[in-house]
Parts: structure tokens; C-alpha cells; sequence
């Protein structure tokens, strides 16, 4: 049997050996994405055509089961359709509106002016920003340097404004490369008030890349990591030790999570192996890929056991440490 989202029998076998009885009771999913097909390519079954609150609700509890689910959403945009970036953050804006422990982050490109972003952000109740490489004047883009598609002057908007913003970083050696370190510790110093997370695990799809940065970015009082993605434990472990338990969030990187594969650390970068990459047959058997929100799931869930988190912590990570950055009893 195959659901609307595309999960079989050996998903929710996954799902019941590995993962239902490690899940907390509930879930603040700190990264995911929501679009309509005018503006993103992504799928999500074969019939979904838009992906609002409802859709996601149906969608995550494939991988979350029947926990209550709460979420900060990241505005898609892509720089092929320019003109509808304002419709995706309105889009976003309107489909948490009835969900007050829901967050939203405005999309920016480094093109807009700051003053813009800080009205229009307050107009639609929107809680950060989020940026992407994708939209950096230089090429190739994910060679950018943070400031290419973050510049200074949106940190000091959020920082006048209590805001947090998602980066996903780029560069080959993500944060063991010296001007990705530099960035994000003058932007978090300079700027106090802003809150920055890391998507991704600080994307440490090769997890080298965290033991040899992260050390350098201990005891930074704004500084978060979400998990989304990363299917690799040691990306995980890597922030739970050298930064510490309260700093990490749990993130599914909805559609990413409903894609069948998984991230793979390889020599010092990493691939990313899809339904489709010719991998799976291994000598006398024919290995079932299963969905990257599973595999993801299973990697915090090592991490946790690996460092021997306490079921408080596992908590935090799933929930308190969201529920703190995003102040959700005020
Ligand atoms: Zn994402």
C-alpha cells in the first residue's frame, strides 16, 4: 500500500521498529517548508499540488505518527520565479494565522531593501527571516560568502527586532571553512538580539567538517542548530558535545523528508543518494531505500544514545529548546 505522500509498508515498518518508541509526545519541528507549484518544483505525492498547513499536518504524522506537531516555516523561493516571492510569504503568513505555536520566517534576497523587509515582516506576523544561496550575486553560488546572500544590514534589522533567521551555509567545507566562522561569529557578537540558526546541523553532511569548526563557535548565547536533513549522527553529536543538548532542534526539512534516500558524508563533502541513484543493489540483495525524514530520524535518535542524553534532554530537542527560542508562553 502506498499513501497520498508516497510512504509504503517499509516506511511504516521503519517507522514502528525504529522510531515510534524513541519519539517524545510531542514535536516542534524547527525547519519546514511550505509552497504552492507555482513557485517550487517540489513533490509531495503524485496528486498534491499545494502544500499548506493542512497538507503538512497529514504529511509529517508519516514520520511523526499521531504526535501533536508545532513548526516553524521557512518561505520557498527560487530565483526563477522572482515575481512570486511576495506571494510565498504571504502564503506562509496566512496558513499559520490559526496556529499561534507556529512560526514563520520571511524569505529575503540580498536585492531588497532591509526598512521593506522590516514593515512588511511585521505586516504579515512573521517571526525571521530566511536566505539562500541560490540568490547570491556571484557564482558559483554555493561558493557564497554568508554576506552574499545574508548582508549585514537584514542581521540589524532582526537584531532591532528580537528576530531569528535560518542559514543554510554553503562552501565546500561548510563551518571548518575560516570565512564561514568569521561570519556568523561577528554577525552573532555585533548583534546580540538576533537569534541565528543553523539549518542542517551547521549543514555538516560531512560531519569532519563540525569536529574541526564547531569548537570555535562554543559559548555563543544566539547561536542554534536544527538537525533537518542530515542523516548523519556524528553531524548530530558533534553540536550536542561541543556546543551542548539546549542548542540543538529537531527539524524534518519537509519535502526533503518525503524524498527516499538519504545524505551520505563521503572523502572530505558528501553525496546525496536518491530513489533513483544506482546504489541499491548490493551483491545477492536489493536494499529498499526508505524515506530521508526516517533515516534523518534515526540518525538524532543515535545521537541521542551515542551521547547518552537523558530523556529531559531528548525532550529539549524535540520541543523545550524550540519552545524557549521562539518564546512559546509569552
Ligand atoms: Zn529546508
Amino acid at each position: 500500500m502506498t499513501t497520498e505522500t508516497g510512504f509504503t509498508n517499509v516506511d511504516h515498518e521503519f517507522f514502528h521498529r525504529e522510531l515510534d518508541a524513541f519519539l517524545p509526545d510531542r514535536i516542534y519541528d524547527a525547519h519546514a517548508h511550505m509552497w504552492k507549484r507555482d513557485w517550487a518544483s517540489f513533490t509531495l505525492g503524485a496528486d498534491i499540488q499545494n502544500v499548506g498547513i493542512a497538507e503538512y499536518d497529514r504529511a509529517i504524522a508519516e514520520i511523526h505518527g499521531d504526535r501533536p506537531t508545532e513548526t516553524l516555516f521557512l518561505s520557498f523561493a527560487t530565483p526563477d520565479h522572482l515575481d512570486l516571492i511576495d506571494e510565498a510569504n504571504a502564503w506562509t503568513a496566512d496558513q499559520i494565522k490559526g496556529r499561534p505555536a507556529c512560526r514563520g520566517h520571511f524569505f529575503i534576497t540580498p536585492q531588497q531593501d532591509p526598512e521593506w523587509v522590516r514593515d512588511e515582516v511585521k505586516r504579515l506576523g512573521l517571526h525571521g527571516l530566511k536566505c539562500y544561496h541560490t540568490f547570491a550575486d556571484c557564482s558559483p553560488t554555493w561558493e557564497a560568502s554568508i554576506p552574499d546572500y545574508l548582508p549585514e544590514p537584514f542581521v540589524a534589522v532582526a537584531n532591532d527586532e528580537g528576530w531569528t533567521i535560518t542559514l543554510h551555509m554553503v562552501k565546500s567545507r561548510a563551518i571548518a571553512d575560516p570565512d564561514n566562522l568569521h561570519w556568523i561569529q561577528k554577525y552573532c557578537r555585533s548583534y546580540p538580539d538576533m537569534q541565528l540558526i543553523l539549518a542542517h546541523s551547521a549543514r555538516g553532511f560531512q560531519p569532519a567538517h563540525n569536529l574541526e569548526g564547531l569548537g570555535k563557535l562554543a559559548g555563543i548565547d544566539n547561536l542554534w542548530f536544527d538537525t533537518s536533513a542530515n542523516c548523519e549522527p556524528i553531524a548530530h553529536q558533534a553540536i550536542l558535545r561541543l556546543i551542548g543538548p539546549d542548542r540543538l532542534m529537531y527539524g524534518s526539512d519537509l519535502p526533503v523528508s518525503h524524498a527516499r534516500g538519504r545524505s551520505l558524508g563521503a572523502s572530505d563533502s558528501f553525496i546525496w543518494l536518491y530513489e533513483e541513484t544506482p546504489v541499491w543493489g548490493e551483491k545477492h540483495i536489493r536494499i529498499e531505500p526508505v524515506m530521508v525524514g526516517l533515516e534523518h530520524l534515526r540518525s538524532v535518535k543515535w545521537a541521542c544514545w551515542s551521547e547518552r542524553l537523558t530523556d529531559q534532554q531528548v525532550e529539549d530537542l524535540f520541543w523545550n529548546n524550540a519552545a524557549r527560542l521562539f518564546r512559546l508562553d509569552t
